[in-house]
């Protein structure tokens, strides 16, 4: 089997070269002829192999990884399960399309996803290939159950890159600017954002709630999307109290309350789903990114009443649900289970948190250090204010790119640092990581 074969990459960071490489470099050149210039690389350097926390690019060098690939891998790279059950799924058949003979890998993710989301009632679930998908098509299934169109999302919200996802992600650059016309019936409304409002949860919930009754109507509404803890946005996480105040309006009007867990879902935030932690129980739940290691995968899981109002053949796609893509999500949940990964988020938080007050204190352009689980944040100020400072963000991620550590920024201004380690990190990984990031917000403040 592949897995036996033993891993040749070692579990330090190590620079051997000026990063990006040479070999690096010319991969790059090749890459400016071919690809769309509307992608960018955050980190040009390209990657031949990785283990865990471990990125081996093509020059040899040691990367590790503070980004999981935006919270794809949160099991690490080269997971024996992960690559027996691909492999043997590979060589067994990758597509039948499910629309047209089905496999029992669908429907076992859809039985774990019934039993992992959040609440005990009746839940069915629909697979697809990526977030934005997912995301259309839970709002598709909310408009068809409720009669109502309207669609309530969040200021710094991100849902996606298609047409009625641009719609609903807050962002003009680089997300939406000069693509449109957008999809209709969106409406944008003022989000809990702590350490910029200074509102509590309640009364936050209460300013969102009268925007959307004034404007909108809550009769009009189907839905309301919201990411549990915003991921894009700046790791924004809200006051307590903000989400529950929220899903008892949308349950006492009749809105389907949509939590968009593809960034914070699958142990992330050291619970399963993030909504868990104030016992906030979805009518419909949107996952991807931490669902199938690195194969591209994505579920609508909602309450068993509302998605099976869809008539017959109204859902689906070629390869939603692929065979191979399923067979990983199956390996990647047992992986997360057997290794208590729930458990490691909680250890990591700590870790990271501890390291990142304490360099608060020093430092005059740390404004806020938040987030829960593996994925932690840092905001960055103006000194003295709470003015974004984007231009010290894109400096701290520079340097810890040339000290070969990824490190992701975000944020509605650009000026917040987003750490989402793959969980089976070490400490002692996670520390020398934490070391690189703390000299480049220094080096930048
Ligand atoms: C990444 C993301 C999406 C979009 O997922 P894609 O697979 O990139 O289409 C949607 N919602 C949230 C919260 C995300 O983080």
């Amino acid at each position: 089997m592949v897995s036996s074969i033993e891993s040749s990459v070692g579990t330090e960071r190590k620079v051997v070269t000026e990063l990006p490489g040479p070999k690096s470099r010319a991969l790059h050149e090749r890459r400016q002829a071919v690809v769309s210039a509307g992608l960018t690389n955050g980190f040009p350097i390209y990657i031949e192999r990785a283990d865990g926390a471990i990125l081996v690019d093509v020059d040899g060098n040691q990367i590790l990884d503070l980004g999981s690939g935006i919270a794809v891998t949160t099991i690490g790279h080269a997971v024996p399960e992960l690559i027996d059950a691909v492999s043997a799924q590979v060589a067994a058949f990758t597509h039948t399309c499910f629309m047209v003979t089905p496999y029992e890998s669908y429907v076992a993710v859809c039985e774990e996803l019934a039993a992992l989301t959040p609440g005990t009632h009746a839940k069915t679930s629909a697979l697809f290939n990526s977030g934005s998908e997912a995301v259309e098509n839970a709002v598709k299934i909310a408009r068809l159950a409720t009669g109502r169109q309207a669609i309530v999302v969040f200021d710094h919200a991100y849902h996606g890159r298609t047409n009625l996802t641009m719609a609903l992600t807050a962002k003009n650059m680089p997300y939406k600017d000069r693509f449109g016309p957008f999809a209709p019936e969106i409406y944008r409304v003022p989000m809990s954002y702590p350490f910029l409002d200074g509102l509590s949860g309640a009364e936050a919930a209460a300013r969102a709630i009268e925007t959307i009754e004034v404007q909108v109507g809550a009769h009009n509404v189907a839905a309301l999307l919201i990411e549990p803890i915003q991921g894009e946005g700046g790791f924004i996480v809200p006051a307590d109290g903000f989400l529950p105040a929220l899903s008892e309006w949308t349950s006492s009007h009749g809105v389907v309350f949509i939590a968009d867990e593809i960034q914070s879902g699958f142990c992330r935030t050291g619970d399963w789903f993030a909504v868990d932690h104030e016992g906030v129980i979805p009518d419909m739940v949107t996952t991807a990114k931490g669902l199938a290691g690195g194969m591209p995968l994505a579920a609508v899981t909602g309450r068993a009443e509302l998605m099976n109002q869809v008539h017959e053949g109204g859902l689906g796609g070629t390869y939603g649900g692929n065979p191979v893509a399923a067979v990983a999500a199956l390996a990647t949940i047992k992986t997360l289970r057997d290794r208590n990964l729930v458990g490691r988020a909680r250890e990591l938080e700590k870790i990271m948190l501890d390291s990142l007050r304490s360099l608060q204190q020093d430092v005059a352009i740390i404004g806020d250090v938040r987030g829960r689980g593996a994925m932690i944040a840092f905001e960055l100020v103006q000194p003295g204010t709470k003015n974004p400072n984007a231009t010290a963000a894109k400096s701290i991620v520079s340097y810890c790119n040339q000290n070969g550590v990824i490190a992701l920024a975000c944020g509605t201004g650009g000026n917040v640092i987003r750490m989402l380690p793959p969980l089976v990190i070490t400490d002692e990984q996670l520390r020398d990581g934490l070391s690189v990031v703390a000299a480049g917000v220094r080096a930048a403040g």
